[in-house]
């Protein structure tokens, strides 16, 4: 066995191959973390992550959260749709858990993480840009460029947890996509009136709002479509801030200050198949969803922690090695529910709100109304939301 053999390879080093990495640390698997950005480096992303309560149980077991400088507990959800009848009201009592879930940054995260791998001595090569992947029955091997000469690296099992581009050199892979047509324009507000722990997502024509307690302030993500969007990101704070006024309305007061925007483009992609010969897409190289209810990163965890949860439960010898065909098809199974469920209920949610037609309208306000009025449905949705769908 050379330097360059491990029994696991991880492809991308974002929050979901970092996680896979943190909880291989757990187990006596050799892995190799290859992430193309040349760390450190700021890695300011601005977008918010609403972390499920199900999430901050897992990146606890990591010890990942201990290392998050700040997490705001969102305790009632607020999700309303604008001009419109049905509200309905979400509540951590109601569910049975201290928090629906925590607001964090994806930066912080990233750098929390980040910290934690280097403190445990994880192989983690950064500024490694994966060019080519080829597998066969046995072995994955992966090419990549790092300070300016090609490397190889060879493992029983690979992960592409890239985001979504290696895939494509993966026989018998596609991806499906759906071009939203939207973007969520992404800042952090301050309000005249917040309302500790409450998180509001409010439908519209346009696309969701969503507002996350974040500290003293908000988290936006304004979902709208593009050259909407465009001409919101061009505006002054004072012309945003009450446009933003405008289309939330007046349940916090006045917004009073906005800091910097960004702009996110909107797809549904996703894989065909998440694993082939030696390989497997977890995170959003398997599925990128709308953040219309903050699921996107939540079901990413998942991916990493059920993969873990196989690989080390492979029975010895060839046949159950990481990456084996038997292994991989029982990863495969274990997730197919989750998966499908969470890419249904985000893509629903999207395509229901937005659609002018007053059937589907009334049909989402019944469905509001159900959901505050009826404690089991409330109950159900929210712990599905919080643990995924076996909830
Ligand atoms: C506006 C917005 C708001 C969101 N809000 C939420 C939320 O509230 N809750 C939630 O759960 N989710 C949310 N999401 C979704 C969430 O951001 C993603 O699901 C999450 O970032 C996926 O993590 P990942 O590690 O799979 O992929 P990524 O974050 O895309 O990371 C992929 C990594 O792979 C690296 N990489 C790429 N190519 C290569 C290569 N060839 N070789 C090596 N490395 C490579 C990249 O540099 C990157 O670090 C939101 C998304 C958006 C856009």
């Amino acid at each position: 066995m050379t330097d360059q053999q491990f029994d696991v390879v991880i492809a991308g080093g974002g929050p979901v191959g970092m996680a896979l990495a943190l909880a291989l640390t757990e187990y006596e698997f050799s892995v190799l973390l290859l992430e193309a950005r040349k760390l450190p480096e700021n890695v300011s992303d601005p977008r918010p992550l609403a972390l499920s309560y199900g999430s901050h149980l897992l990146l606890q077991r990591l010890g990942v959260w201990e290392k998050l400088t700040q997490a705001t507990p969102i305790t009632t959800i607020h999700i309303s749709n604008r001009g419109h009848f049905g509200h309905a009201v979400l509540t951590a009592d109601e569910a049975g858990v201290p928090a629906l879930g925590y607001v964090v940054n994806y930066h912080a995260l990233y750098e929390s993480m980040r910290g934690l791998l280097q403190a445990r001595q994880v192989n983690y090569q950064t500024g490694a840009q994966v060019s080519s992947i080829q597998t066969n029955p046995s072995q994955a091997q992966v090419t990549y460029q790092q300070d300016a000469s090609n490397k190889w690296a060879q493992s029983s099992l690979l992960v592409l947890a890239d985001g979504g581009r290696l895939a494509e050199q993966v026989e018998g892979i596609h991806y499906h996509v759906h071009d939203y047509q939207q973007w969520a324009v992404v800042s952090n507000v301050r309000v005249e009136a917040p309302e500790r722990g409450a998180a509001f997502e409010r439908f519209t024509l346009d696309g969701p709002l969503a507002l996350l307690p974040s500290g003293d302030d908000y988290a936006l993500v304004w979902t709208m479509p593009v050259a909407k969007a465009e001409a919101i990101l061009q505006l002054d704070d004072q012309s945003f801030l009450t446009c933003l006024h405008d289309h939330f309305g007046d349940r916090m007061g006045s917004f009073i200050r906005a800091g910097k925007r960004s702009g996110f483009p909107l797809a549904l992609k996703y894989a065909s198949a998440v694993t082939s010969q030696r390989t497997v897409l977890i995170g959003n190289a398997a599925q990128t969803l709308h953040p219309v209810a903050g699921q996107g990163f939540n079901l990413g965890l998942r991916d990493a922690w059920e993969l873990v949860d196989e690989i080390r439960h492979v029975p010895a010898g060839a046949a159950g090695e990481p990456g084996s065909a038997r292994m991989l098809a029982m990863y495969n199974q274990r997730r197919r529910y989750d998966k499908q469920a969470g890419r249904l209920f985000t893509d629903s949610l999207v395509k229901l709100f937005t659609t002018d037609i007053p059937l589907c309208q009334t049909f989402a306000g019944l469905g509001l109304t159900a959901l505050d009025c009826l404690p089991p449905v409330k109950r159900f949705v929210a712990r599905r939301m919080i643990f995924g769908a076996r909830g």
